[in-house]
């Protein structure tokens, strides 16, 4: 049934175009008003015509909205537009992309279940798992995110869910994730992907065979560090549990950050592109730099799974780290002397970034814990945004300089 704000030509009707026309018209649906751009619905609440109205769509028997914890237009049109782009059944908008990990587990797992999670991780997800879900009965262990004999060996009986981010951060370690979604499968259990680093743009962990894709809209959807918020997309059965929870829970996102997802969204392969580009050219020239010791980035034929990364990834995302001769000391005296790049910690911008991991993301690791992660003092990681090639690798060359 079409619902009244839908009434109109839909440019939902999409079947078989490419990833950049779904990127920008998915999802879309207009008002009688005829606008072109998408509406940003900003309501919390909707108006019935009648109480038998109110009824019907309180008892679902007829579709429409009651309330935007449930449902909202513009929220409705981001959810198609990402279930498009990862080739999902369903989607559905979070808060964050800690509410996104916190929906799935809460969603597909009860206490006495086992979760597997990649060693290198995002730091707030270590933590949720640690200090929040742990209490409540759910067992978790960590594994060498790219050693698939770890996988299999660290399975219980009870493992429910598999949880990995590949790309990692900031070492730009890959899993094969067709390979782990098989491995999972066979013992009965569900992969959920962070696909945070590559988005839809460059990897689609479903179509490799993952369950559940998920990620922080904040970094590369959003693409201009405006807002945050998150999503899950994946198959109509979890996805169901997924929702149910969210629109009790409530960590739901806010109609005006999905219509600013929606336009960044419209960008996003081209500058994931381009982007890519730049950080690959940025790779190669640091692996020539004297003062650079060691580069990590899956597009460098130098790393131990660029095949993998071709493979498995159209391109090979915006994140690189290297390490410089020298210690802590060394790595802060690079990031000081450059003047175009920002200091922080944030990725996923237009503008670039550079951080020191060691004392910022991962911080709060003991030195063991640092080591066993293989972030070392002297390593720099670097989200390449879309200044000119020339100026990030002269304010690169000032870093260096300082040495
Ligand atoms: C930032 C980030 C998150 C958390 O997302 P928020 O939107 O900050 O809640 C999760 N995973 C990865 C890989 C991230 O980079």
């Amino acid at each position: 049934m079409t619902l009244e704000w839908e009434a109109g030509r839909l440019d939902s009707d999409l079947d078989g175009v490419g990833f950049d026309t779904l990127a920008v018209r998915a999802g879309q649906r207009r008002s009688p008003e005829g606008e072109h751009g998408e509406a940003l619905f900003l309501t919390s609440s909707y108006v019935f015509r009648t109480a038998a109205d109110a009824a019907a769509r309180f008892g679902g028997e007829v579709p429409g909205n009651v309330y935007s914890r449930y449902t909202n237009p513009t929220v409705r049109t981001f959810e198609e537009r990402i279930a498009a782009l990862e080739g999902a059944e369903q989607a559905v908008a979070t808060a964050s992309g800690m509410s996104a990990i916190l929906a799935i587990v809460m969603s597909l797992c009860s206490g006495g279940d086992h979760v597997l999670v990649s060693r290198s991780v995002f730091g707030s997800t270590i933590s949720l798992f640690e200090k929040y879900l742990k209490r409540f009965g759910v067992e978790v262990d960590y594994v060498p995110l790219a050693d698939l004999d770890a996988w299999q060996a660290a399975f219980k009986p009870n493992t429910k869910l598999l949880f990995v981010e590949s790309p990692s951060n900031p070492l730009a370690e890959l899993v094969d994730i067709a390979a782990l979604a098989e491995i999972a499968h066979a013992r009965g259990a569900l992969l959920a992907v962070d696909n945070c680093f590559c988005t839809p743009a460059l990897q689609q962990p479903l179509a490799l065979g993952a369950d559940i894709v998920m990620h922080s809209a904040t970094k590369y959807i959003d693409g201009q560090g405006r807002g945050l918020g998150g999503v899950v997309a994946g198959r109509s059965e979890q996805m169901k549990e997924i929702v149910g929870f969210l629109r009790t829970a409530g960590p739901t996102l806010s109609p005006f950050n999905a219509w600013l997802f929606l336009k960044g969204l419209e960008t996003l392969r081209i500058r994931m592109q381009a982007q890519s580009h730049s950080a690959l050219q940025l790779a190669q020239w640091l692996e020539q730099q004297p003062q650079v010791e060691r580069v990590y980035y899956a597009g460098l034929p130098s790393h131990p799974q660029h095949e993998l990364a071709k493979r498995q990834q159209s391109a090979f995302g915006a994140v690189l780290s290297f390490e410089v001769a020298g210690g802590r000391d060394a790595a802060w005296k690079v990031i000081d002397a450059t003047r175009v790049i920002s200091i922080t910690t944030n990725l996923g911008d237009t503008k670039t970034t550079i951080a020191h991991p060691a004392t910022t993301s991962h911080g709060r690791l003991s030195p063991q814990e640092r080591a066993n992660a293989g972030i070392r003092d002297n390593l720099i990681r670097v989200a390449v945004g879309l200044e000119d090639l020339a100026d990030l690798k002269a304010d690169l060359a000032r870093g260096l300089a300082a040495l």
